[in-house]
């Protein structure tokens, strides 16, 4: 059985190591898999009666294992982009190293050595599980909520293995003792051993799948939304604003003279004029606003309930934020401005694609009465069917 587990854990460590390479984005993978390593030493150098000295065998066999648990531990905190706590796995070292340095080659005592062993792996499991148990983050809910209960497992084990050890007589107690405690615990701990590097996986799987839903829905040169989610967006709002009869409004934003942007300054800074554009505009839009990269160096912006009237306020508030920026490009100063047309469901109607229309012939007007203006559709004098029209020709 301990041929085969610690063939198991070897095995899974080249998985974790297997799994590393694929994902080079992610971190904490590499500690997972050294993790893995550490507790087949760990088991071979603890469990293993070949060898000569068993004194200094245990002593590395507890050294390995508590540094096969701190660094999941590691792994989890690398995992979310944390600093990892390596004064913890210091400490963690230098305790255990302490401990089995007195309880097996000093003053050899199992009874001592397995209480105190097990109150540390179960501590540092115990850390472990409590940073998967608490503040999950959302779409990873199931896989940190299982490798947290296996975390959380293995903490009870090595708590009742550190009790019941602790109510046995000394001297009725060594490493195979006729109480179960020893081959429950190999089990126990074995077991969840395997279902820990399931969870790995599991997280890591998650993550994959959140990064990649983040890339099919925002724009990569700014980061915000993409033209995609925001008509998936508008569908949603469309229903919603039909049932309870809420306006939704619409903004077109559009980059001033952005041709002339590119041809003095070049194209590289063209982008960054759109990426600074996107994080002024990101901090003057509500949390329930949606802005996104229309395309080219037009943006829009979704407005659930919010007239025509709201909007524009709003239009202005980011039109002056976005024209008091000055950006500095080695040392020539780029000022540049936008222009907003603006439009709501109670003028135009409730269709994106009418809204989106109409907020445009506002912007067509804010660009030939000057640029550097917001224009509302209701001021315009166009009724709805032209523009309806307009988009049938189109
Ligand atoms: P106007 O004030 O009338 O809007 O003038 P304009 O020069 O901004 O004219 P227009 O809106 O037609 O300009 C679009 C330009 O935007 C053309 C294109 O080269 C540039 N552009 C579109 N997408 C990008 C991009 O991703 N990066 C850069 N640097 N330029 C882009
Ligand atoms: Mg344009
Ligand atoms: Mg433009």
């Amino acid at each position: 059985m301990l041929f085969m587990v610690i063939s198991l854990t070897l095995l899974l460590s080249a998985l974790m190591a297997l799994a590393g390479l694929q994902v080079k984005n992610l971190r904490g993978v590499r500690y997972w898999a050294l993790a893995s390593l550490c507790l087949s030493f760990a088991l071979f150098f603890t469990f293993t009666p070949l060898m000569v000295s068993r004194g200094w065998t245990i002593l590395l066999g507890a050294m390995f294992m508590g540094a096969g648990f701190c660094l999941q531990y590691l792994g989890i905190q690398a995992f979310e982009k944390k600093r990892c706590n390596w004064r913890m796995f210091t400490l963690c070292m230098l305790l255990l190293f302490a401990q089995n340095l007195i309880f097996s080659v000093i003053e050899p005592s199992t009874h001592s050595r397995a209480i105190a062993n097990s109150l540390v792996y179960a501590v540092i499991n115990g850390m472990a599980a409590r940073s998967l148990l608490i503040r999950i983050e959302q779409p990873l809910r199931t896989a940190y909520w299982f490798t947290g209960i296996c975390f959380a497992v293995l903490t009870v084990v090595f708590l009742e293995r550190s009790i019941t050890v602790y109510v046995t007589p000394p001297d009725a107690y060594n490493l195979y003792a006729s109480i179960p405690i020893n081959p429950l615990t190999f089990f126990g701990a074995s077991m969840m051993q395997l279902c820990l590097t399931f969870g790995f996986v599991l997280m890591l799987n998650y993550r994959l799948a959140v990064d990649l839903q983040s890339l099919a829905s925002r724009d990569a040169l700014t980061g915000v939304l993409n033209r995609r989610s925001l008509e998936e967006a508008a569908a949603k709002l469309w229903a919603r604003c039909s049932r309870t009869g809420e306006t939704l409004a619409v903004m077109m934003i559009d980059v001033d003279h952005f041709k002339s942007v590119n041809d003095k300054f070049g194209h590289q800074v063209g982008d960054e004029v759109l990426r600074r554009l996107a994080s002024v505009a990101e901090h003057s839009v509500r949390i329930d606003d949606y802005f996104a990269r229309y395309g080219g160096e037009e943006f829009c912006v979704l407005l659930p309930a919010t007239t025509e009237e709201a909007a524009v306020v709003l239009a202005e508030r980011l039109r002056q934020a976005y024209a008091a920026t000055t950006m500095n490009f080695d040392g020539e100063f780029l000022h540049s401005t936008i222009s907003i047309g603006v439009a709501d469901s109670e003028h135009a109607g409730l269709e994106f694609a009418l809204l989106v229309a109409a907020a445009d012939q506002a912007l067509y007007r804010a660009k030939q009465t000057g640029r550097n203006r917001v224009v509302a559709f209701s001021t315009l004098e166009i009724a709805v069917d032209e523009v309806s029209a307009q988009i049938k020709q189109d």
